[in-house]
């Protein structure tokens, strides 16, 4: 291990262990940082720590929960620059993008702020049957235990703060494993818990590497399980740990749907924006990116059109460089994976209408029409900034085009017809529906999640809250 390498926290506490690993940007290759590994008996210490503060959190008051959250929601804001900057580095990200993402934490955590606040049970009346008569029951809900949070590479920060925030807002302890390729910025939220006066031993951030995550995840003492990323690793956690509260939060090939009455020039302009945005925005690596693109015959020409302008208008480069709207990958070998997916389905019959070229991690903004219903570029998640275009005859066929996949998490609707509105949240088979844009569209605080196989359970600060916590009712007799 080199002597600057990045402590992790164990127990609030800055710590390193024996081994180190780098991390470097995918834009450039340029070492960002080399982070410190804790050793088996590290990880021990973390699990033990939330073990035995459990209560103590549990019954720390929400005033002091909430302030803590609200300290660190300020902190991020005051912050952000350099969080920004750093996101950019471990990851690639645009810095206009990694700005959003840290604008979001500054939400999510006051949010959690605010929902620690209000967190109550209920009372219900038990009288509505004779033999509960003279019965009153109150419900609170309280933390199932500590947390183990698993987060992806793809949000460093902001799907970090929906695993950390949340917790603390329900007195829960958390142990949080970030991603290997991005480590950082989970490292720096660090500095910021530490700054608040939540137990000593409510919270750890600890990299450990996939290959020793077995014991982790299997830890009866962590049991709550809450793991975003990618449906195959989801898969393999849940058969390890079914008897564990397992929250999934998976992948998907999101679609956009625009319908015939979506025709007015200035409808066509927002909706080929909005797609052409929200494909690349982060080179395609969000489990909400349009993948999918399903236009009525009647605008499907005009709107292919649009799109593709849309898409080479866009500047592709240096993540650091302000105006970049495309930067690299997260890999050459994610990159690589693309390209042969792309060439895949070209090689099929589809047509290549722009992009299709790759440097290194840096994938250029592509764009297919009449790819095969069986090519990858269908029917898995690319995860790359790919579009797939597909024209329909009416609403109908959008709505089996849409769900006629493995995936379900949300679709976008470019519609002006309030009927059709209602018609596709009722019949599509996802977790959100957004009607008039993108179906990348996430606020933080509404649900979130999947069906089939883009997951199981739902975050947005009150419901990974409920997710955290269960019932339990008080009888009271003669009341
Ligand atoms: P990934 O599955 O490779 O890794 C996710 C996390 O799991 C990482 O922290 C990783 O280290 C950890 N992990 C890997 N192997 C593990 C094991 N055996 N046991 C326990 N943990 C293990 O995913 P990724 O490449 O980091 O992220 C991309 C995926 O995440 C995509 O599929 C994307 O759609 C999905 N995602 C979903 C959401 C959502 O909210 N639904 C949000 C963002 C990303």
């Amino acid at each position: 291990m080199t002597e600057q390498a990045t402590p992790f926290w164990i127990a609030g506490k800055q710590v390193t262990g024996t081994d180190s690993y780098e991390v470097r940007s995918p834009y450039d290759g340029r070492l960002v940082a080399t982070v410190s590994v804790p050793t088996e008996e590290q990880v021990e210490q973390a699990v033990a720590a939330a073990a035995a503060v459990a209560k103590e959190t549990a019954d720390q008051p929400a005033y002091r929960r909430a302030a803590a959250l609200d300290h660190v929601s300020r902190r991020i804001a005051e912050r952000a620059e350099e969080i920004a900057a750093l996101i950019t580095a471990e990851n690639g990200k645009p810095l206009k993008w990694a700005k959003a993402e840290v604008g979001r934490a500054v939400s999510v955590f006051r949010w959690a702020a605010e929902e620690a606040r209000r967190f109550n049970g209920e009372l219900q009346r038990l009288d509505t049957d004779a033999n509960a008569a003279g019965r009153t029951a109150i419900t609170r809900r309280f933390p199932r235990g500590p947390v183990l949070g698993i987060s992806p590479f793809n949000f460093p920060l902001n799907l970090v703060a929906h695993k950390v925030a949340p917790a603390i807002a329900v007195g829960a302890p958390i142990v949080l494993k970030p991603a290997p390729a991005t480590p950082l910025t989970a490292l720096l939220l660090g500095e910021l818990l530490a700054e608040t006066d939540l137990p000593a031993g409510s919270w750890s951030v600890l990299p450990v590497p996939n290959d020793r995550m077995a014991a982790l995840t299997a830890d009866p003492r962590l049991p709550v399980v809450s793991f975003t990323g990618s449906g195959p690793v989801g898969a393999m956690i849940q058969a390890e740990v079914p008897h564990k509260h397992v929250t999934l939060e998976l992948g998907g090939n999101a679609a956009a749907v625009v319908t015939a009455d979506y025709s007015a020039e200035k409808d066509l302009d927002w909706a080929a924006q909005r797609i052409a945005t929200f494909a690349n925005y982060q080179a395609g690596q969000s489990c909400i990116s349009v993948q999918r693109v399903y236009a009525d015959r009647a605008v499907y020409d005009r709107l292919v059109e649009k799109v593709v302008a849309a898409v080479e208008a866009q500047k592709t480069g240096d993540p650091a460089d302000g105006a970049t709207d495309v930067g690299p990958m997260i890999s050459t070998a994610a990159a690589e994976r693309v390209q042969a997916w792309v060439e895949e389905a070209v090689g099929a019959g589809a047509t290549l209408l722009t992009g299709g070229g790759r440097d290194g991690a840096s994938y250029e903004p592509t764009v297919i029409a009449g790819a095969p219903a069986h090519s990858k570029v269908v029917v898995e998640e690319v995860f790359g900034p790919v579009l797939v275009l597909h024209a329909f005859d009416g609403v109908d066929e959008a709505v089996r085009l849409v769900n006629d996949s493995q995936f379900g998490l949300q679709a976008g609707v470019f519609t002006n017809d309030l009927h059709t509105a209602f018609r596709v949240h009722r019949d599509l088979e996802v977790g959100g529906v957004i009607i008039g844009d993108a179906p990348s569209f996430r606020a933080d605080q509404m649900p979130y999640g999947g069906v089939k196989g883009s997951g199981v359970g739902r975050e947005g600060v009150k419901y990974a809250m409920e997710d955290y916590t269960y019932e339990r009712v008080l009888v009271l007799t003669g009341i």
